[in-house]
């Protein structure tokens, strides 16, 4: 238990329980202490926690984060909800008892559209496709809703998100409203609570009713806009992501920007980007079936080239041995197996680029391919394997090819 230096202490009063649009206040410092540091908050210098006898500050709670300001000439680092009390963290002592707050309002603000946005959505998840929400986030970037129950398609996520906006667009009342437990059911309250006493609710009029002691905007029109984006699963749940007010701005504003830069690139209207990228990528697959048809063909010719040019041993076999430079590691695989239609002949193979190794022979040869390589490795260092006609395999240094293919001709 913290010291006390009075007596008399009935907890912080919360101004924004009343107005969430007080972002100007005095208050009496009841309590100021060093606190230690809070490496786990990212907190590491010195801090003071200051307590109130009244503040506008809202305390990070029920999803909604912290917010940040000035109290006399210190910074706010943090607030915390202590039950009674609300804990600010600061980073220097107030020189008078007698302090002014003065609440970051853009952060507050967002917080309060993203917040109220959230109950809208929730509400017409629950109303119009019967997905209760279990859990709420509040995201520096993304806010998430988490609804349970079967998967919502395009078609949920769209229609939530219209129904939303039509209450944004009819600017409706947002009202705090005070009552009991039995009282809140009577009205239809979204989510029921156990809690006994007196409770707060948020109402968005006609629309929804729902416990919560967090900061809100007045009307729905303050929302600006809910803007609904990804749903993926999160064990049962499936959380959908969505952005309200200037968030639902700065993201509609990036993604047309993603788009007219792609159109850009591909040379087309921003309208037709799904079509022109459609096609491009038909047509690069298209080319990279010509292209792969031309190298085996290549190879091909090229292991005719090499067969003819190449003498049987006084063993009796013939050994092609090639280090090919700007080859794909496929061209030796072409190469390879022209080489192996003709009786008593070997490939080793070698892609001086990236350090690939293929070794092949004919039946007739009668060498083992995969012990030749194993042998080669071991000695120069990579990793492979294969059959006795067929071995692939990687160097670590790719400029031991050369060395790889002597040690596979001396062990042939
Ligand atoms: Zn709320």
């Amino acid at each position: 238990m913290r010291a006390r230096h009075w007596s008399e202490n009935v907890g912080t009063r919360r101004l924004y329980y009343d107005d969430a649009f007080e972002k100007e206040f005095t208050a009496r410092v009841m309590h100021c202490e060093v606190l230690p540091p809070d490496v786990k908050s990212g907190i590491t210098g010195k801090v003071w926690g200051l307590i109130l006898d009244r503040t506008a500050f809202y305390p990070t709670s029920g999803g909604q984060p912290h917010d940040l300001g000035k109290i006399g000439d210190a910074n706010v680092l943090d607030v915390r909800d202590e039950g009674d009390e609300i804990l600010h963290l600061v980073d220097r002592k107030p020189a008078d008892p007698e302090v002014n707050g003065c609440v970051n309002w853009p952060r507050r603000f967002d917080h309060m559209q993203q917040h109220t946005g959230q109950h809208l959505l929730s509400a017409m998840f629950q109303e119009r496709f019967g997905l209760p929400t279990v859990s709420f986030h509040l995201g520096g970037e993304i806010c998430t809703i988490d609804l349970r129950g079967v998967e919502p398609t395009a078609e949920f996520l769209e229609g939530a998100e219209r129904a939303a906006n039509q209450i944004v667009f009819e600017d409706r009342p947002v009202n705090v409203r005070y009552g009991t437990a039995d009282e809140f059911a009577k009205l239809g309250v979204r989510k029921e609570v156990e809690r006994e006493g007196i409770l707060r609710a948020i109402e968005i009029e006609a629309a929804d009713l729902q416990p919560c002691g967090g900061t809100h905007v007045k009307r729905t029109g303050q929302i600006g806009l809910v803007l609904v984006r990804r749903c993926s699963k999160v064990r049962q749940d499936w959380r959908v992501e969505f952005v309200c007010g200037r968030r639902a701005e700065r993201f509609a504003r990036q993604d047309f920007q993603a788009v007219r830069r792609t159109a850009e690139e591909l040379g087309c209207a921003p309208e037709d980007v799904v079509s022109a990228a459609s096609r491009a990528l038909a047509e690069r697959d298209a080319h990279f079936k010509n292209v792969r048809g031309m190298q085996q063909r290549l190879a091909e010719a090229e292991a005719k080239l090499a067969l003819q040019s190449t003498k049987a041993g006084k063993n009796g076999f013939r050994v092609v041995p090639r280090v090919f430079e700007g080859v794909p590691a496929d061209y030796l695989g072409f190469f390879a197996t022209e080489i192996a239609k003709s009786e008593k002949v070997v490939a080793l193979l070698a892609a001086a680029e990236g350090g690939h190794l293929l070794f092949a022979q004919h039946p007739s040869a009668g060498k083992d391919m995969s012990a030749v390589l194993k042998q080669v490795l071991e000695k120069v260092g990579g990793k492979g394997g294969g059959t006795r006609d067929f071995a692939r395999g990687k160097l670590v240094k790719q400029d031991h090819a050369q060395r790889a293919l002597e040690a596979a001709l001396s062990l042939l």
